[in-house]
């Protein structure tokens, strides 16, 4: 039977468009399906795009077009805790406005190793040009106001069921490979066995979309991006959406809050805001959720794969879950073009699972003890926090050294970003020396394969990951090495593999061996001073037809 399309996408959120863009950049043909209406926004819900996910962009060409959108370009993205929004500030954590994004390295993320750090934009226009670009791009088709269904699958391929939503007629495509990026409530994971397991309640939250022009006007304190309103009555969060007259207020409830309208929203957002009854807003939206912590017991099942949300959910501290989607969709999409174009074994489809899960499971622990630690918080404030003179300066300094403490790390989450290796992937080389540990906030670079490979400036000014090619890159450090071999045994198998020479470079001092293998998404497959007397084994682990 003849396939319609090589990659069926279910989904056009953030992780699906990402997948189709890396696809189409992979000359993969993509169809993709998704219940909204073109450039129907989606739930304004996530503002943190972080620097990994940048990379990406950064390789996909739109990291600028995102850079220029979000906040005005001089509106700061510091986090503020103050006892309510136009209360009394009490400490801030510096990030720079996007127009000094490059240049300013003064504060807690502004020295990270990267060539794109981290980029505040709400979800409502980071998608819009997201689409745009993809369905724009060679070799991707969108199908709005259709849904999936259901779908079987035999060796040959995946028979999709859609559901056109307009006119209610069914129809099916046949596509060598399905990804649902679905979302939470996905129907390919369902579909496909796979269960979400973990937490499935750790917190409620009111969340309320607002428009209120005259807020700005009441702040005493220079702009923020993020405010944490904390006192005795009513704790919350608010995020600046386009650093005019919209803000997202999260209320956090507490455990004897067990319903969404346990508390008046009204109220709430007044305590949180620090305004009286006079004060004039209009409600956009209600964006009510609930923190979870949930992974999917299954990533795959065999030609079927779940990405992003369909795949783990959870609270989102150091907002990282489209992050994450967005780290799925790299690993999986070249794995996928890999099989495509038939130089991948048998293990490459499996190593998605294995490579992944594992992270999303890590950084799930992260978010969740960081809520828990969130609760403790909000259920231990000071209740003099809001008292005037040297004794409420004191009470207010103490609160301002743990918030920061406290929340440092997860808004500048370096560990989330730097840290996570592959453990155990059918793909890599290893050579029994472990990867460092990582932490939320903190990471130790390392060329450790599995790692991601330290990032550094080249002598001509450009990123190493500009210049590392589409596919497997090895890195000779001195070009008196002999790589014939190697280089040979790539081609012998088809597998694409640049020279990049470094030569002559200055390199952070984790670059110890003379030659290493960068993988299409920057993680190191291998290393080592010479090429193996047994090139072409190290090649068939690469490509994944090395039994593990
Ligand atoms: C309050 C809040 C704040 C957040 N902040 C951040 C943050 O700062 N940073 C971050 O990284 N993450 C954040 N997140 C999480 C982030 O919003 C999600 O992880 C992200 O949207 C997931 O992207 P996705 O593409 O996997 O899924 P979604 O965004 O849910 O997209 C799924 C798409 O699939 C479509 N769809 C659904 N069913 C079907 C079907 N049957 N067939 C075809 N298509 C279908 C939907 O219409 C939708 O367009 C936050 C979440 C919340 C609740």
């Amino acid at each position: 039977m003849s396939h319609d399309t090589d990659v069926f996408i279910a989904g056009a959120g953030p992780v699906g468009l990402t997948l189709a863009m890396d696809l189409s950049a992979r000359g993969v043909r993509t169809t993709t399906a998704e219940p909204r209406r073109f450039a129907e926004p989606p739930n304004v819900k996530c503002n943190h795009v972080s620097a990994r996910s940048m990379e990406v962009f950064r390789r996909l060409g739109i990291a600028g077009a995102l850079r220029d959108a979000g906040l005005p370009a001089d509106y700061p993205n510091d986090v503020a805790f103050r006892t309510s929004v136009t209360g009394t500030e009490f400490a801030r954590i510096p990030i720079p406005c996007r127009r000094d994004r490059y240049t300013d390295t003064s504060g807690p993320d502004g020295a990270w190793p990267t060539p794109e750090p981290p980029h505040r934009i709400n979800q409502i226009y980071l998608e819009p040009i997201l689409l745009r670009h993809a369905a724009a791009l060679p070799g991707v088709t969108l199908h709005n106001r259709t849904q999936v269904v259901d779908f079987t699958q035999d060796d040959g391929g995946v028979s999709v069921a859609l559901l056109d939503l307009d006119t209610g007629a069914t129809r099916s495509v046949r596509t060598r490979f399905l990804v649902g990026c679905d979302g939470g409530g996905s129907t390919v994971r369902k579909r496909m066995g796979s269960r979400l397991e973990g937490t499935a309640v750790i917190q409620r939250v009111q969340s309320t979309f607002i428009r209120a022009p005259g807020l700005a006007a009441l702040i005493r304190h220079p702009p923020a991006w993020g405010h944490y309103s904390v006192n005795p009555r009513r704790c919350g969060t608010v995020f600046a959406i386009d650093g005019r007259e919209t803000w997202l207020i999260h209320n956090h409830l507490n455990a004897d809050e067990p319903e969404f309208d346990s508390v008046d929203r009204d109220e709430s957002i007044r305590q949180i805001l620090g305004v009286d009854e006079q004060f004039e807003y209009e409600v956009i939206s209600n964006e009510d959720w609930v923190g979870r912590r949930l992974v999917a017991t299954r990533f795959r099942d065999h030609r079927v794969f779940i990405a992003g949300d369909a795949a783990h959910l959870w609270v989102p501290y150091a907002g990282y879950g489209m992050n994450a989607g967005i780290a799925d969709a790299m690993n999986l999409s070249w794995h996928l073009a890999a099989h495509l174009r038939g130089w991948a074994g048998s293990a490459m489809l499996e190593a998605y699972e294995r490579e992944r899960q594992p992270i999303t499971e890590q950084v799930s622990q992260f978010a969740m003890n960081h809520a828990q630690a969130m609760i403790k918080a909000r259920g231990a404030v000071p209740a003099r926090i809001e008292a005037p003179g040297a004794d409420g300066d004191a009470i207010r300094a103490a609160a301002g050294r743990a918030a920061y403490e406290l929340n440092v790390q997860q808004f500048c989450c370096a560990g989330l970003n730097f840290g996570y290796f592959y453990d155990g992937s059918p793909l890599i080389a290893y050579d029994g020396e472990p990867a460092p540990g990582y932490a939320m906030g903190s990471f130790t670079a390392s060329t450790v394969p599995g790692c991601r490979a330290p990032h550094f400036w080249l002598r001509d000014g450009r990123s190493l990951y500009d210049a590392l090619g589409c596919d497997y890159t090895l890195l000779r450090l001195q070009r008196d090495v002999e790589v014939e071999a190697l280089v040979g045994a790539a081609h012998a198998r088809g597998v694409p593999m640049a020279l990049l020479e470094l030569d002559g470079e200055t390199l952070p001092p984790e670059y110890r061996h003379r030659l290493l293998i960068c993988r299409p998404d920057q993680h190191v497959a291998w290393r080592g001073d010479d090429v193996p007397t047994d090139a072409m084994a190290l090649v068939d682990r690469l490509r994944g037809a090395t039994p593990a």
